[in-house]
């Protein structure tokens, strides 16, 4: 028992002693997170201290366990110096690299030391042209061999971006695989959003709807950006700019976030349903901008870039608001806007998280805004493909509306000739038998006049209805006039117009209503039938003569019909 208690303690004490001690970085072993935790970190206030000083620091104890994989130091932080000791308690040197996660710190020196003597050192960092870094990689890396024994390192790192600073301590096959596993995600993601860029392009090209227009320039500035901050722009895109490469991810969150706020705002046609709202963010983003101009015409960096993020911060809790208050509005488009803004802010606050050392930090937690972005811009994809499908249907719907009359549900005039049109094309050529029936109803004006309006209103309804139900499925109704109708018959003779004419006159007297005054009535219509063998003969001609026989059917004492056929 005494020598359970016994053997607890030493391996409580030697766990802390390790732990207060800080481990040296075993060269043979291979880390997969970040080694945080075995560097150690001083800020002196003399920024230009010199290595032998900072050397000399770190003998002395006055460098600090970092305590946290991920080291970070904030925005506009003074230069750091970061010291570890590696030991390789093999035979033969171990090949390792060390690697910077960051692709926007300005400058990087790292030294190598063996007791005191420098052996080795590299100078990088954004600050220099790209063609200058030791390696061609978008981050920061250093190859070296760790020869038998113990290797103190020590890197002094200066930067005004926030100084995040996941350092690897990888053997080369590892960093070939880390580099191969990012090309692939790099390369997917990016070819997703290109891809959503390039559809949404041709459908403004195709379309000249803007809010098309505004996603593509959001989503191309948005790649832009993530291009800047992963140092893949840096690495492919403007390698001689340094300045640019500097300043890129300040202005590029501003115009990424300015077409974020244009697209939303159309998106979810804030101007008019919210228009206090509207002017309100129109005013802010305004007001960011011009601080942005001012912090960057005055040269400084940091305050442009926390301006910037003020202002994406801004966007994120905008959005929210915007989402919510169109989906309260009805606004059914705003679930797909809220969804897509809250998956880039869980992103964003993942991303954060890790590197803060809330969570754990690897790939996943490290590129949750990456893939939250990419979640965004799919699901926004979506709402703008299922909103141009509801304004096409509701366009057709729209279309059809127009072409009917809202009282009796039969064709107008207009969508009369646009059905009988191609049917009289057709016709013309075959020499068709086609027959026209035209009616008017009998002494309307008096019925209007005795039971009023609605009374007539419902007679024409129930007229149109005995209409729709005697007539053959080819046949084409319309409401010609006020109580007037025509029956376009295709492929029908004279004599059977005339007997359908006769049918309709029949059940049309048989129709009853019940006036308000509980007065039972019933009316009567006058039938004109015309017909033709289309040869040459114009369709409006047709019409013209079945309004003769209906004129005539009139004078001859109405509820008849009249065609040529009894002359
Ligand atoms: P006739 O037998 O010679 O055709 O006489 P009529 O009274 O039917 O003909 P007239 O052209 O003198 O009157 C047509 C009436 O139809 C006049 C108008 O108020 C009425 N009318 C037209 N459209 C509508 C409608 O949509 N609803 C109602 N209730 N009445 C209508
Ligand atoms: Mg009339
Ligand atoms: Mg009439």
């Amino acid at each position: 028992m005494k020598n359970i208690v016994t053997f607890l303690i030493v391996v409580l004490l030697s766990t802390f002693w390790s732990w207060g001690a800080h481990a040296d970085i075993d060269a043979a072993a291979q880390y997969t997170e970040p080694v945080g935790r075995y560097i150690q970190v001083y800020q002196p206030d003399d920024a230009g201290l010199p290595m032998q000083d900072a050397l000399l620091a770190y003998r002395n104890g006055q460098f600090t366990p970092s305590g946290n994989s991920v080291l970070n130091f904030g925005i506009g932080a003074k230069p750091v110096w970061l010291a570890f000791k590696v030991r390789n308690a093999g035979h033969k040197a171990v090949r390792r690299n060390l690697l910077l996660e960051t692709a926007w710190l300005d400058k990087i020196d790292i030294y190598f030391l063996r007791q005191s003597e420098l052996i080795d050192s590299y100078h990088t960092g954004d600050g220099l042209i790209f063609s200058q870094r030791p390696l061609d990689h978008r981050f920061f890396t250093a190859p070296y061999d760790f020869s038998v024994g113990e290797i103190t390192v020590l890197i002094r790192v200066e930067s005004d971006d926030d100084m995040v600073l996941p350092v690897y301590f990888i053997s080369d096959e590892k960093l070939a695989e880390r580099n191969q596993l990012q090309a692939y995600s790099y390369g997917f993601m990016y070819g997703v959003i290109l891809a959503l860029v390039a559809y949404n392009v041709m459908l403004y090209i195709g379309l000249h709807t803007t809010p098309y227009l505004f996603y593509s320039i959001y989503l191309l500035l948005f790649l832009l950006l993530n291009t800047a901050y992963t140092g893949h722009g840096y690495q492919w895109l403007w390698p001689e700019s340094p300045h640019w490469q500097k300043w890129a991810n300040p202005v590029l969150i501003m115009a990424c976030t300015v077409s974020g706020f244009a697209f939303a705002l159309q998106f979810l046609n804030i101007k008019t349903a919210w228009p206090r709202v509207y002017r309100f963010i129109m005013v802010s983003s305004a007001i960011f901008c011009a601080l942005m101009l001012l912090a960057m015409l005055s040269g400084e960096f940091v305050v442009s870039l926390l301006i910037s993020l003020v202002f994406i911060f801004f966007f994120y809790i905008s959005s929210i608001g915007l989402g919510v208050i169109s989906l309260k509005s009805g606004d059914q488009f705003a679930k797909y806007f809220l969804l897509a803004s809250i998956f880039t802010i869980c992103g964003g606050i993942i991303t954060a998280s890790a590197v803060w050392g809330l969570i754990p930090f690897n790939e996943m937690t490290y590129r949750a805004t990456d893939i939250g972005m990419m979640m965004d811009a799919i699901l926004l994809a979506l709402a703008l493909a299922e909103r141009f499908n509801i304004n096409q249907s509701e366009k057709l719907l729209a279309e059809k509306m127009a072409g009917i009359d809202s009282l009796t549900n039969l064709n107008n005039r207009r969508s009369f000739y646009k059905f009988v049109q191609p049917i009289w094309a057709m016709g013309l050529r075959n020499k068709s038998s086609t027959s026209v029936i035209m009616l008017d109803i009998d002494n309307f004006k008096m019925l209007n006049d005795t039971y009023g309006h609605a009374l007539g209103d419902r007679v024409l309804v129930q007229l149109a209805e005995t209409l729709q139900k005697e007539a053959r499925s080819g046949d084409i109704l319309a409401r010609w006039g006020g109580e007037e109708f025509l029956i376009f018959l295709p492929e029908t003779r004279l004599t059977d117009a005339v007997a359908i004419a006769e049918r309709m006159r029949n059940k049309i007297s048989a129709i009853q209503l019940t006036s308000e005054k509980n007065k039972k009535l019933s009316f009567t219509a006058s039938f004109g039938v015309a017909h033709t063998y289309v040869v040459n003969v114009p369709l409006d001609e047709l019409i013209s003569q079945a309004d003769q026989q209906l004129y005539r059917a009139k004078r001859q004492g109405r509820n008849c019909v009249c065609s040529e056929l009894a002359d």
